[in-house]
């Protein structure tokens, strides 16, 4: 596992093992991904997918620009995607003079395709002008990745929620990549349908799980949660300093909602009552860079701890917003 990036500001995560590369969620520039990887020897051309959390943009910020440049399938949930792309896609509004234009043009269209020839041939020009009128307004892609102006096609340009692949999970229904099995679970997060996951590389024994953005720990998540080698767990805020930080108040209600960020304290409980110790490594993120610190964090969760620390490995490390760690190999 190596975590590129944690927190608000971005999130990415690649998880290897068993001949397959994922990347857990793109909430950086495709420049600043790749970045990344050069930093800590990740290659990506040996990145086999994409998968998403959730669509909120500290997750998505690159999706669509990575996804395009390594032409490599994401998944995602059905709701996910599609909140993704209502959010990617600009809105398109009409004025009324635009909107009795677009009617009077259709309905001739139709009828020069219907003098011209079959019934056919005017479904198809229906069709196919209807669909160009849905279509957003061109993008320029230039603007977010010059790289990638070269190899885009028509539809990339037109489209910025084009993607080259895309594929489906449920929560809670097993899938694989490569030698990847992939375990998607509900979290509780104010977001579409977002999910953590735990990865299992099947020959090599390997769990490794994904838990972020999610605003309490709920049994199905504790469950997903056993036995896993490598945890990587929401730490996000400290509740006092969340309390008398500068969020303003409807913000503070909404991280500490049931639907928002893990405290502290709620990692804490997590690991001290409900986590079996067994794993290798415990990774705190998506930290708060207002209200929190690493200190506080790392000892909160080495105190839930406890004996454990020295008994099992369970070493604690803190992911970064601003740069990468070093890669976690098992
Ligand atoms: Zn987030
Ligand atoms: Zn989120």
């Amino acid at each position: 596992m190596s975590v590129l990036a944690s927190g608000s500001k971005g999130n990415c995560t690649v998880i290897s093992g068993a001949g397959t590369s994922i990347l857990v969620d793109c909430g950086m520039s495709c420049r600043e991904i790749l970045r990344r990887m050069a930093m800590v020897g990740e290659d990506p051309a040996k990145l086999d997918a994409i998968v998403v959390t959730h669509e909120h943009i500290d997750h998505v910020a690159g999706l669509a620009v990575m996804a395009r440049r390594l032409k490599i399938p994401v998944f995602f949930t059905e709701a996910t995607h599609r909140a993704w792309e209502r959010m990617t896609r600009p809105r398109q509004t009409m004025t009324y003079k635009q909107w009795l234009e677009k009617v009077q043009r259709e309905k001739q269209e139709r009828a020069e395709a219907a003098t011209s020839g079959s019934g056919l041939g005017g479904e198809e020009s229906l069709a196919k002008s209807s669909f160009i009128e849905a279509e957003p307004s061109v993008i320029d892609l230039a603007a977010c990745d010059p790289a990638t102006n070269d190899s885009a096609d028509q539809n990339e340009k037109r489209d910025p929620a084009f993607l080259p692949a895309v594929e489906y999970f449920q929560a809670g229904k097993p899938f694989q990549i490569g030698g990847i099995e992939v375990n998607p679970f509900t979290i509780p997060h104010d977001a579409a349908d977002p999910c953590g996951f735990v990865f299992h590389a099947g020959s090599e024994s390997i769990r490794m799980a994904v838990a972020t953005d999610l605003g309490y720990i709920p049994p199905n998540v504790k469950l997903a949660l056993r036995s896993v080698d490598v945890l990587l767990l929401e730490s996000n805020h400290d509740l006092e300093m969340l309390k008398d930080g500068p969020y303003p108040w409807s913000v503070k209600q909404r991280v500490l909602s049931r639907v928002g960020h893990l405290s502290n304290d709620a990692a804490a409980e997590f690991l001290q009552r409900d986590y079996d110790g067994g794993a290798h490594t415990i990774v705190l993120g998506h930290l708060s860079e207002s209200n929190n610190l690493p200190e506080l964090a790392k000892m909160s969760a080495e105190r839930a701890l406890g004996d454990r620390l020295r008994l099992l490995g369970n070493r604690v490390l803190l992911a970064q917003q601003e740069a990468p760690i070093e890669p976690i190999c098992l």
